[in-house]
């Protein structure tokens, strides 16, 4: 991944004011970098924050599985989603689906506010860095 980072941002709905507040307090950071949101996620960021981010659909009518096939095509470096345990989600197969692909392609993740700020604070950041994507090993 390049020095300037396709992020996608992304929060369950009780966790999106959590989301405006985080980043709100990390504007200047976010601006640097290329922005992605599922359909809401991105709406809500682009209307409070006038951040510039393209927007994939809804999570729940395909937006995590979307965001999952950018990952697999090498187009996303960062994920920060906001992904709430304590309520049932219809689309919970998706959300599965898409924390699978991060792992997979060795994205680097945040699933929340903490490791959010930890992600986004790192040197790495702004630097070039070379994922290690996982292999499959036949046996
Ligand atoms: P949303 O999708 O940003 O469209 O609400 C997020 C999700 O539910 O995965």
């Amino acid at each position: 991944m390049k020095s300037k980072k396709n992020i996608v941002l992304i929060a369950h709905d009780d966790l999106k004011d959590e989301m405006i507040d985080w980043a709100k307090k990390n504007l200047k950071s976010l601006k640097s970098h290329n922005l992605f949101g599922t359909g809401t996620t991105g709406k809500i960021l682009a209307n409070e924050l006038k951040l510039k981010i393209k927007r994939f659909k809804t999570g729940p009518l395909g937006g995590d599985q979307q965001t999952g096939a950018k990952i697999a095509e090498g187009k996303i470096d960062c994920m920060i989603f906001f992904w709430d345990p304590l309520s049932p989600h219809p689309h919970d197969v998706d959300v599965k689906a898409l924390l699978r692909l991060a792992v997979v392609y060795d994205i680097a993740v945040a699933t929340n506010r903490a490791s959010a700020d930890f992600l986004l604070s790192s040197p790495l950041m702004k630097k070039a860095y070379k994922q290690v994507p996982m292999k499959l090993i036949s046996k």
